[in-house]
C-alpha cells in the first residue's frame, strides 16, 4: 500500500533526486576514474579541452542541443578530436527533467512527463544529427530528476549519468578548490565538471585537478565505453 502511495505521489509532484554514481568492477591496481564535463548553455572552455588533448585524457562532453547549435568552433574541435571525446545527451533546451511546479538553480523545470520525453529526445537527436553518432547516456539539466521522469527516459532507452564527485559546483568554485577535489578521487570516481564556463576560475582548477591524477597514473573511463552493468549507485 505504501508503494502505490509513492507511486501515485510522484505522478504529480514528487520531491527531485539526484543519483550517485561510479564506475564498478574495475582492476585492482590502477586508478580509475570517468571524467564526465556538462556543456550546458554558455560557451566553450578551450583551456581545458586543449589540456584534455595534450594530455590525451578521454572524457564523456554532456552536451546540450542548444550548445551545439551556439558554439560551433568546439563541436568542431570535439569532433576533430573523437578519439578522445564522447557526446552524450544533456537535453534539448537545459530543462530539469522534473514534474510540478518549482525552480532548481532557478531553472524552471520540465513541468510534466510529455517536456521530459521531448526534452530528451530532441536532444539526443540534435546529438546524432551533429556527430552521426546516436547518444545512449543522459544527464538532467541540474543532475535532478523526479523518479517518475527517470523511468521514463529509461524507457525511451537512455541510461541516467549521475556523477560522485562534483567537482566545481556549476563551475561556480575557486580553481584551487575544484583542483583539490578532483585530486582527491577515489578510486571509480565519476567526476562532474563544466565546460561551457571559459571566463570562470573553475576551469583551471579543472585542468590541475586531472593532471594530478595523471601523474598518479589513473586510467580514463568515457561513458560510451561502459556498460549499465559498469556503473554502480554510489
Ligand atoms: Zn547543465
Amino acid at each position: 500500500m505504501l508503494s502505490l502511495a509513492r507511486a501515485s505521489a510522484a505522478t504529480v509532484d514528487d520531491a527531485p533526486v539526484e543519483p550517485r554514481m561510479r564506475l564498478t568492477d574495475l582492476p585492482a591496481d590502477r586508478l580509475t576514474v570517468a571524467l564526465t564535463l556538462d556543456a550546458c548553455p554558455g560557451g566553450f572552455d578551450e583551456r581545458i579541452a586543449t589540456a584534455l588533448v595534450e594530455s590525451r585524457i578521454p572524457a564523456t562532453i554532456f552536451a546540450t542541443g542548444i550548445w551545439l547549435r551556439g558554439n560551433p568552433v568546439g563541436l568542431a574541435f570535439l569532433l576533430a578530436h573523437h578519439d578522445l571525446f564522447a557526446i552524450e545527451n544533456h537535453g534539448e533546451w537545459h530543462i530539469p527533467p522534473v514534474l510540478g511546479h518549482r525552480r532548481i538553480y532557478g531553472i524552471p523545470v520540465a513541468g510534466d512527463l510529455a517536456t521530459v520525453r521531448s526534452e530528451v529526445t530532441e536532444g539526443a537527436a540534435s546529438i546524432t544529427a551533429a556527430t552521426e553518432t546516436p547518444p545512449r547516456w543522459y544527464r538532467a539539466a541540474t543532475g535532478r530528476y523526479s523518479p517518475a521522469a527517470m523511468a521514463e527516459i529509461r524507457q525511451l532507452g537512455f541510461g541516467i549519468a549521475g556523477y560522485s564527485l562534483n567537482a566545481d559546483a556549476g563551475a561556480s568554485l575557486p580553481a584551487r578548490a575544484v583542483a583539490g577535489r578532483i585530486a582527491a578521487a577515489t578510486n571509480g570516481e565519476v567526476i562532474l565538471a563544466h565546460v561551457n564556463q571559459p571566463y570562470r576560475q573553475s576551469g583551471l582548477g579543472v585542468i590541475a585537478g586531472i593532471r594530478e591524477l595523471q601523474r598518479r597514473g589513473a586510467g580514463f573511463f568515457r561513458f560510451d565505453q561502459l556498460a549499465a552493468a559498469d556503473l554502480a549507485d554510489a
